[in-house]
């Protein structure tokens, strides 16, 4: 199963692809956890980007195009993948076509009242992405991840100036993407306001 998670930031793209993921055993290729990864071990892309990612901006389509392309050629992404962020541009979905084939993309709804609610209570495990809310899905122990025990931080992007910096790119660059998948058919969308297992249960319907 090919699929792509298209949506604002913070709508549970991440939340939903991790537990999707988990249930057919597909891989979650999330664009931002690979070059958060970057910045983490300061390779060259990650010097290069820091500061555009943390302002909220998008990191320019033939870096992230290249990482796509890197990561779908390993054998486990042969069979299906759940590509979380990605594309986020025409240019990118261009170049996506050439790549692969989808199955569906699915659009996750919100609104920006309720992301920003989100956005500001996320919470995540740095070396593994795995993300909480401190009210809608807090971890067992507070501050804490629930897998390693290791601290939790807040996203340097999740700031009040970065995420509506963010909301802005993601309307005038990613949200015409909509109508991209929708001309080829292969649109969804899901309303990402109800609880997380109600997300999910969606979710599962919408690609059966
Ligand atoms: P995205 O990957 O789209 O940016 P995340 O999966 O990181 O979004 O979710 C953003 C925040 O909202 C996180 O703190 C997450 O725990 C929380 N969250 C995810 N899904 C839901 C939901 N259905 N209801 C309430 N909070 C949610
Ligand atoms: P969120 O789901 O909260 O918007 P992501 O983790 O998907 O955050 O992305 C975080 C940041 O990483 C983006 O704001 C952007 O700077 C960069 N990024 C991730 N994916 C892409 C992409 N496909 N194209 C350009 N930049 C990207």
């Amino acid at each position: 199963m090919k699929l792509v998670f298209l949506g604002p930031p913070g709508a549970g793209k991440g939340t939903m692809a991790g537990r999707l993921s988990e249930e057919k055993d597909i891989p979650h290729i999330s664009t931002g956890d690979i070059i958060r990864g970057a910045i983490r071990n300061q390779t060259d892309l990650g010097k290069k980007v820091k500061e555009i990612v943390e302002a909220g901006g998008l990191v320019p389509d033939d870096l992230t195009i290249s990482l796509v392309e890197e990561r779908l050629g390993k054998s486990d992404a042969r069979e299906g993948f759940i590509l979380d962020g990605f594309p986020r541009t025409i240019a990118q979905a261009d170049a996506l076509k050439k790549m692969t084939s989808l199955d569906r993309v699915i659009n996750f709804q919100l609104d920006d009242e309720e992301i920003v609610k989100r956005l500001s209570g996320r919470r995540v495990h740095k070396a593994s992405g795995r993300t909480y809310h401190i009210l809608f899905n807090p971890p067992k122990t507070e501050g804490k991840d629930d897998v390693t025990g290791e601290d939790l931080i807040t996203r340097p992007d999740d700031t009040k100036q970065s995420i509506e910096k963010r909301l802005e790119v993601y309307r005038n660059q990613t949200a015409p993407l909509i109508s991209y998948y929708k001309e080829e058919g292969i649109l969804t969308d899901l309303d990402s306001s109800p609880s997380p297992d109600a997300v999910f249960a969606d979710l599962l319907a919408a690609v059966s």
